[in-house]
C-alpha cells in the first residue's frame, strides 16, 4: 500500500517552471500543503492560483535565490505557521548555464551553477532537516541528472555539481540513516522543459536540437518526473529510495 502524502506539508524549490511546476501540481493534487519558492514571483503566483482553483489546495510562495545562503537559513523561522511543519523538501532549483569547454569556462558560470546547484541544495538541507528529523517525519528528494554519472565534453561544471550532488546525498543518507528522515536523489535524463532554453542562453535552434532523433517518445515530459518523485515518497516507512536514473526510452 502506497503511504499517503496527503496533509504534509512540502516545500518546492524552482517551482516556478519545469519539473518543479509539475511536482508542486502532483503534490497538490495528493492533499499536500506547499510552499513553492523560485526567483521569478509572478510565475509562482500564477502557479498558485492554479494550484487553489484546481486542487483547493493551501500554497504559500517565497521569492528566493538559492544562491542567497543566508535566506534560505532563514526561511524555516519565516514561514507562516501553517506552513512551519516542512517535511518533503524537493531541492530542485537549479540548471546548466551555458556550454564551454574546460578551456573556456565562463567563471561567473560556473559561479552561478555552483552556488544553485551545489551549495543552494545543501543550504535547504541543513535548513529543513533539523524540523524533520525533530518532528519525526521527514523526505528530502534531489534532483540531481544523468549528468551526474554521464560525464560530457562541454559540461564539465554542470556534471561537476551534479556529481556533487550524488555525493552529497548519499553521504546525508548515512547521516540520517537513525532518523526517520528519508533522502532520495532523482536523477533525470532529458526532459522537455526550459533547462535547453536555460542552458543554450536562449539559442532556440540548439535548444530545439537536443532532442532530434530521439525515436520513442522523445524526451521525457516534466510530469514523468514528478511520477517518480511522488513514488519514492509514497513507500512504506521502512523503504527508502536512494536513487533513481530515470532516461527518455530513445536517450543513448
Ligand atoms: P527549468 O529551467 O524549467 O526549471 C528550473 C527551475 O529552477 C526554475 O523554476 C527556476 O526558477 C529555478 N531556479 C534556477 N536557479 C534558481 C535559483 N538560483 N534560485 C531559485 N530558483 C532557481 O528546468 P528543469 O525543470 O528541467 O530543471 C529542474 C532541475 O532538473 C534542475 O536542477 C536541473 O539541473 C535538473 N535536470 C533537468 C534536466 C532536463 O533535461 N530538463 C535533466 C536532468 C536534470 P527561477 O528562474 O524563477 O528562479
Amino acid at each position: 500500500q502506497p503511504a499517503p502524502v496527503a496533509g504534509r506539508c512540502a516545500l518546492v524549490t524552482g517551482a516556478s517552471s519545469g519539473i518543479g511546476f509539475a511536482t508542486a501540481e502532483r503534490l497538490a493534487e495528493l492533499g499536500c500543503r506547499l510552499v513553492v519558492a523560485a526567483r521569478r514571483k509572478d510565475r509562482l503566483d500564477a502557479l498558485a492560483a492554479k494550484l487553489r482553483d484546481e486542487h483547493g489546495a493551501s500554497v504559500h510562495c517565497i521569492e528566493l535565490d538559492v544562491c542567497d545562503v543566508d535566506a534560505v537559513m532563514a526561511l524555516p523561522e519565516a514561514l507562516p505557521a501553517d506552513f512551519a511543519d516542512v517535511s518533503i523538501l524537493v531541492n530542485n532549483a537549479g540548471g546548466a548555464l551555458g556550454t564551454a569547454k574546460c578551456t573556456e569556462n565562463d567563471m561567473n558560470d560556473m559561479s552561478t551553477m555552483i552556488d544553485a546547484n551545489v551549495k543552494g541544495l545543501i543550504a535547504c538541507t541543513r535548513a529543513f532537516t533539523p524540523g524533520m528529523v525533530a518532528r519525526g517525519e521527514g523526505h528530502v528528494i534531489n534532483i540531481s541528472s544523468i549528468a551526474g554519472i554521464e560525464w560530457y565534453g562541454g559540461g564539465s561544471v554542470y556534471c561537476a555539481t551534479k556529481a556533487a550532488v550524488n555525493a552529497f546525498t548519499y553521504a546525508c543518507r548515512k547521516d540520517l540513516h537513525d532518523t526517520p528522515c528519508k533522502i532520495t536523489t532523482v536523477a533525470p535524463g532529458f526532459v522537455n522543459t526550459e533547462f535547453s532554453a536555460v542552458r543554450f542562453k536562449g539559442d532556440a535552434a540548439k535548444a530545439e536540437g537536443v532532442y532530434k532523433g530521439m525515436k520513442y517518445g522523445g524526451p521525457l515530459l516534466a510530469e514523468d518526473i514528478a511520477d517518480n518523485i511522488v513514488y519514492a515518497l509514497t513507500r512504506p516507512g521502512r523503504v527508502q529510495v536512494c536513487d533513481m536514473l530515470v532516461y527518455p526510452t530513445s536517450q543513448a
